[in-house]
């Protein structure tokens, strides 16, 4: 037998699960799926944890159930590539593989911000969005939250919690000159009002410098705050930045066009640990995992891999709240209720699917 381990069941490994469990497999195939949570979680949706307006179970999906798959809710903490061995919190259980496909995500890059690890809340694991929600949920009347870095997730958490609690002081440290950066112009413009309009304080230019237990330090200046949210940027899970391969300026593993490290042809990356030309997204991990589950059919059964086309991504939406939006639709920017109902659309395609 042949064993296929997928580390991270998200959106990029969920994908080569379901790819694989669709077809036929190879007798002598056997694959095992490792992930922390025995469920799937929909980090796009982790927004929601974080300023406590879903219920969590609003927010996972059940793993497929198939007698070709074994599943293990364990902790990884070393991928050892030498001897192709995954280990997890107790060093003497360890798991052989003979091909290995990584898709564990993303966690918080603190750019060497002093205190940002000690004194700020994250949503990039279930537990921590879960963390926050508490934070941000057991705040006094007119509790103070700063959420730092105004990209897609600072975007959405901020407006979640402002939807959530109207009487919170809530501010956004925004790095450049418009929140969004990467965004249409027109899309920018209606972000900032929707924050005017809602009494969100937005800062421009922001540069924060250091955060402590009961506040944030940004330019020089000082604010009293209770709750701070670091959303300023991500770097792929410590265990994939420790592995022996190459890597680009984003510390992603640079894999070929078959998704495959090439130092080490049996392991596979892809998702938020993989460098892309396209930035990373869900949308972009799924449609790679499609990919790749079809590269490793034709391996398992001995037949030279069509090479994947190249993606094409359908855009991404983002949402204000539960009623407001934005987003770029067949590459039109679009603003308003219309959007954020198309968000809506995809999160249950991804919950049925
Ligand atoms: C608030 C927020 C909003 C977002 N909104 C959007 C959006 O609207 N559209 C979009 O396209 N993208 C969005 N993203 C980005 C998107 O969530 C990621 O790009 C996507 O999840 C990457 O998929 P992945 O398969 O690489 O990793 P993930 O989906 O993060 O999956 C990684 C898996 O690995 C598991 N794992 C990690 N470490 C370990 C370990 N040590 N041991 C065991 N298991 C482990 C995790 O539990 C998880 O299940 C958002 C992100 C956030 C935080």
């Amino acid at each position: 037998m042949k064993r296929l381990v997928i580390l991270g069941g998200g959106y990029g490994g969920i994908k080569v699960l379901s790819g694989l469990l669709e077809n036929y497999l190879p007798d002598d195939i056997e694959i095992t799926l490792i992930d922390r949570n025995p469920f799937r979680s929909l980090k796009t949706e982790f927004y929601t944890i974080a300023a406590g307006t879903v219920a969590d179970s609003e927010v996972r999906v059940e793993f497929p159930e198939d007698k070709r798959v074994q599943y293990m809710f364990k902790e990884v903490t070393k991928i050892d590539t030498e001897n192709n061995k995954i280990i997890f919190e107790d060093p003497e259980d360890t798991l052989h593989f003979d091909y290995l496909v990584i898709g564990l995500g993303c966690e918080d890059n603190y750019h060497g911000v002093k205190g940002a690890i000690e004194y700020t809340e994250s949503v990039q694991t279930f537990s921590k969005a879960r963390h926050t929600g508490v934070a941000v949920g057991n705040l006094n009347a007119y509790g103070k939250v700063t959420v730092v870095g105004a990209g897609l997730s600072g975007i959405e958490v901020a407006s979640e919690i402002r939807e959530s609690r109207p009487d919170l002081n809530i501010r956004l440290l925004d790095r450049g000159p418009t929140v969004l950066k990467a965004f249409d112009e027109k899309i920018q413009n209606h972000v900032e009002r929707w924050f005017i309009t809602n009494d969100v304080d937005v800062i421009h230019h922001s540069n924060v410098e250091y955060v402590e237990k009961d506040g944030v330090c940004n330019n020089g200046v000082c604010y009293l705050n209770d709750v701070t949210i670091w959303t300023a940027g991500v770097r792929p899970v410590y265990l994939v930045r420790e592995l022996p391969f190459e890597k680009d300026m984003h510390e992603k593993i640079i894999v070929n066009e078959y998704y495959q490290v090439p130092e080490q042809q049996n392991i596979f990356v892809l998702g938020d640990c993989a460098a892309s030309e396209l930035s990373p997204s869900a949308q972009l991990a799924g449609a790679q995992g499609e990919q790749l589950a079809e590269v490793l059919l034709a391996l398992f059964r001995g037949k030279t891999p069509r090479k994947p086309r190249p993606i094409k991504l359908r855009g991404t939406l983002g949402s204000l709240g539960k009623s407001d939006g934005f987003g770029n639709m067949m590459t039109m920017p679009m603003t308003g209720l219309l959007p954020r109902l198309a968000k809506s659309g995809v999160l249950w395609l991804n919950k049925r699917h």
